[in-house]
């Protein structure tokens, strides 16, 4: 029998549902079984793809080319969990599915309604995923908070699979708050009612996850326990961590796999949780520590490039080295017109005093854009090793054709419509595009390396699949004069056509890439480019 796991949240956001989710997943696969994740956005946005990183932080690209929640990242991060478009659900989907069906006389003589038909479409995409054959448990994750309107027909399908399925087939796992007020005193209040609140959706939960920020005791979780109806077993605290990847251990030492295991019935497997005691034991007792500068123009906000900064971890992760990030807004290094002039001026150089390596991410928009040539540059003439991912590798082509190739006013058109030197631009079937959702180049393509470039070093091989997530390209038109001024071309799509990697001719390691190689980087197994930046950046 097919096993289900929803996740909610109570009290209010951002408790880490998605980090308690993908946890619970490592430790299902840790017991040996096929895990597959959901995600459900309570949104009308039909993807991820339209917001902005402000909004909504960075979006999560699937291989198969679905802009997606960044929760995605973490379930990829924590679980073998293949990831595609089926496993992320928005209200922006469901309905759009439904009013086309009524649209094509599907529903004919009937009126559409929220109960039965939206809840029957949710109920259809969480069993597309659950139904696959070698599927055992699917874990869903129900975004937003219990009591939030717009997450109601979400609830409604999970209080109606529960009961379908049986509660020994489909369980309620609840992670709400529980806060200390000033003079230390915790309070349980909020997650009593946070219970109630699910509860009278129809749903008991099973387990409850309680965030806070020491460890609590046994007698408030017997409290929690006794108002609650969830078994004492069934609590479990969930205390901050100092890095989110202790959690499987934290949730398995208080047995919540045994008791969710026992709760559905299922016998129970040894779990195998070396890898993840590997990674923490890597994490706690590093041997090194590399500080690396991260210049790019979401900075306020962490969750903008999430995966660069679990990838950054990995990477140090891969080489027993701590990694300390340097955050520097790109527009900060931006040159005011009496430092112009200067080779390396001074602001570069107070940027980036103590650091070991400079990496510009991926970003959209001409904001900024200065400050990240500025930094290619510096890290160019300095020999810091650079790593630039998608706008950050078309940053290095700029940077390189402007000061290096002598075409002094290159750009991208992208942020230059008047450049005599679009070294980077759309390609033709981009330039009469409109509409903005899902008309990105999108999803993982074959790349082939060239050999004896370090990307090829990296990776081992010649033919590599990453993710894709932008607009333009480094123009062919410019591609041998960039060539003859000595950048390496290092790898490319199958047919040569696109540049997908660039390389700093005589420099220790600067290299850029056109794609997202941190979507597919793991704590156990670190993404091969972010494992040798790591490596290039430590000091000897
Ligand atoms: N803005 C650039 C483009 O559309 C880069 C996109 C990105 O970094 N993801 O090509």
């Amino acid at each position: 029998m097919k096993k289900l796991i929803f996740v909610t949240g109570g009290v209010c956001s951002s408790l880490g549902k998605g980090i308690a989710a993908s946890s619970l997943g490592a430790l299902m696969e840790a017991r040996g079984f096929n895990v597959r994740m959901v995600k459900i956005d309570p949104y009308l946005n039909v993807d991820a793809g339209t917001m902005s990183p402000y909004q909504h932080g960075e979006v999560y690209v699937t291989d198969d080319g679905a802009e997606t929640d960044l929760d995605l990242g973490n379930y990829g991060r924590f679980t073998k969990a293949p990831l595609s478009r089926i496993n992320s659900i928005t209200t922006g989907q469901v309905y759009k599915t439904v009013i086309e069906r009524e649209r094509a006389g599907d529903f004919l003589g009937r009126t559409v309604q929220v109960i039965p038909h939206i809840t029957d479409e949710i109920k259809r995409r969480i069993l597309l995923v659950a139904d696959e054959a070698e599927v055992d448990i699917t874990i869903i994750e129900v975004g937003g908070t219990v009591g939030d309107m717009e997450s109601v027909p979400f609830l409604e399908a999970a209080r109606q699979l529960i009961h379908e399925f049986g509660r020994q087939n489909a369980i309620s796992v609840h992670v709400t708050l529980v806060p200390a007020v000033s003079g230390g005193e915790i309070k349980t209040k909020p997650t009593q009612h946070a219970v109630k609140e699910l509860q009278e959706i129809g749903i008991q939960p099973d387990v409850l996850v309680l965030r806070s920020k020491e460890a609590l005791g046994i007698e408030l979780r017997k409290k929690i326990s006794s108002f609650t109806n969830v078994e004492l077993e069934g609590v479990i605290s969930g205390y901050d961590v100092a890095a989110i990847y202790e959690l499987p251990l934290v949730y398995h030492a208080q047995g919540i796999d045994s008791f969710i295991l026992k709760k559905m019935n299922v016998e129970s497997r040894h779990a195998e949780l070396g890898p993840w005691q590997a990674v923490v034991q890597k994490i706690r007792h590093p041997a090194s520590k590399v500080r690396i500068g991260v210049v790019g123009k979401y900075m306020e906000l962490h969750d903008a490039y999430k995966s660069v900064w679990e990838a950054l971890a990995h990477g140090g992760i891969a080489n027993n080295a701590q990694v300390e990030l340097v955050k520097i807004d790109s527009s900060s290094l931006e040159a005011d017109p009496d430092t112009t002039g200067s080779p390396v001026d001074k602001r570069l150089e107070e940027a980036f005093a103590g650091v070991d390596g400079i990496l510009v991410p991926g970003g959209f928009g001409s904001r900024g854009i200065e400050g990240m040539v500025e930094a290619a540059r510096y890290a160019r003439i300095k020999g810091l090793p650079y790593f630039g991912i998608c706008l950050g590798m078309q940053i290095m082509v700029i940077e390189y054709a402007r000061n290096v190739a002598l075409m002094s006013d290159a750009h991208s058109g992208e942020f230059s419509k008047t450049t005599k030197h679009p070294v980077v631009s759309l390609l033709e079937e981009q330039i009469d595009v409109k509409a903005y959702g899902g008309t990105m180049r999108l999803g993982a393509s074959e790349s082939k390396t060239r050999e004896g470039s370090a990307i090829r070093r990296a990776y081992g091989t010649e033919s590599i699949f990453e993710r894709h997530r932008h607009r333009y390209e480094v123009s062919n038109a410019f591609k041998d004069r960039l060539e003859a001024a000595g950048l390496i071309v290092a790898a490319t799509t199958p047919d040569g056509c696109l540049v997908e990697a660039c390389e700093w001719p005589n420099h220790p390691w600067g290299l850029g890439v056109q794609f997202h190689p941190e979507f597919k980087s793991r704590p156990t197994r670190a993404h091969p480019l972010f494992a040798a930046f790591i490596a290039a950046c430590r000091r000897p």
